[in-house]
């Protein structure tokens, strides 16, 4: 299996590993493909992960190489294929370059929690239908500076429901009145997370703990249009 994982910005590394291990769970053969320019996408990326960053950032950055379009274009080319959209992911999705229509149907607002200091963890509800695998509690050893993963152990779940430990940072926020797609994540009666057909994105960073349900959806539904074809 071949995961692209756009390199704009965020936590990419943190990304890469997630899918990695989740790979490694479900006892699956993936490839992360570093995307950083156009040429870097072609039809043999079978699913690809939005990292969360600063999306202005990202679309001034992707400029000279022309990469978010060539998702874009990926994206309408393949619309079956899974896209996992963390944050400014969200955002990326919901609110594409000019002329293009949304990849999912959800109205957002960016910083909409406030200002950098007002980030927060919690816990949300996660309703995510998945078969086999869902969810990996993968014990983080402290990095270099000493620092361990956020969110370790104690929240997952086997059935792929339950709690999930959420980490919002300058997080979007999704509009309740403007969702016209699936809601598989709440925080109280806030939305976090939507599912439109094969496009997933939450406003929170599942990245950054050690929780894979995400990584596990996008990489089992690569896997059902595999077994399609
Ligand atoms: N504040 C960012 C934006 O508007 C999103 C933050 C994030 O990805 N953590 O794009």
């Amino acid at each position: 299996m071949r995961v692209g994982l756009a390199m704009l910005q965020g936590a990419r590394h943190e990304h890469e590993e997630a899918v990695l291990s989740t790979a490694v769970s479900l006892n699956l053969d993936v490839e992360v493909i570093p995307l950083r320019k156009a040429e870097d996408l072609d039809s043999s990326i079978q699913g690809l992960i939005l990292p969360g960053g600063e999306s202005t950032t990202m679309r001034i950055a992707s400029r000279y190489e022309g990469l978010l379009d060539s998702i874009y274009d990926w994206m309408e080319t393949h619309p079956d294929r899974p896209v996992l959209g963390t944050c400014a992911g969200a955002i990326l999705l919901a609110v594409p370059s000019k002329g293009r229509s949304p990849f999912i149907q959800a109205k957002i607002s960016r910083n909409a929690w406030g200002r950098q200091r007002q980030s927060f963890e919690a816990q949300i509800d996660v309703s995510l239908q998945q078969v086999g695998v869902t969810s990996t509690a993968v014990p983080r050893k402290p990095d270099a500076y000493g620092h361990t993963p956020l969110a370790v152990g104690g929240i997952n779940s086997p059935s792929g429901d339950g709690f999930f430990p959420g980490v919002f940072i300058r997080a979007p926020r999704f509009d309740a009145e403007g969702i016209k797609c699936e809601i598989i994540a709440r925080f109280g009666d806030e939305i976090v997370g939507v599912r439109d057909g094969s496009k997933c994105a939450v406003t929170f960073h599942p990245e950054l703990t050690t929780d894979r349900r995400f990584h596990a959806w996008l990489l089992e539904e690569i896997s059902s249009l595999s077994t399609c074809d």
